[in-house]
């Protein structure tokens, strides 16, 4: 997958402020933040969307939830809370088709619904 911008991250070959860097997952921010604390997960192997994913992706999408709530402990957010979202396919808001999930807080008031 040359094209795909979150590939070419992976690959090294585009900058990204990258917080977290596993066997099978990498976290960075996002280049445009929808909020204080905005990090995309990605799994290293090219997944479209959740639509997308095969019985045996099931280790990785663990990997992806479980590693959001280390980062979110990591910036200070777990207790204070935050959202994790996949978004699928067009319809869903989904514009990088390489499966991705939202690490998504650090606002101040806890009554926010994006
Ligand atoms: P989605 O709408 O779920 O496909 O989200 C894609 C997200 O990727 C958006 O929030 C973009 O701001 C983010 N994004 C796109 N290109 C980059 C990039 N080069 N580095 C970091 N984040 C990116
Ligand atoms: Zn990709």
């Amino acid at each position: 997958m040359k094209d795909c911008v979150f590939c070419q991250i992976i690959r090294g070959e585009k900058p990204a402020e990258i917080v977290y860097q596993g066997e099978s997952v990498i976290a960075f921010k996002d280049i445009k933040p929808h909020a204080p604390v905005h990090i995309l997960l990605v799994p290293k192997n090219h997944i479209r969307s959740i639509n997308d994913l095969a019985d045996e992706d099931r280790p990785v999408i663990s990997e992806l939830v479980l590693r959001a709530r280390q980062i979110a402990e990591e910036l200070g957010i777990r207790r204070s809370g935050y959202k994790l979202v996949f978004n699928v396919e067009r319809g869903g808001g989904q514009y990088v088709f390489h499966l991705h999930l939202h690490l998504i807080g650090g606002w101040e008031t806890t009554s926010v619904f994006v």
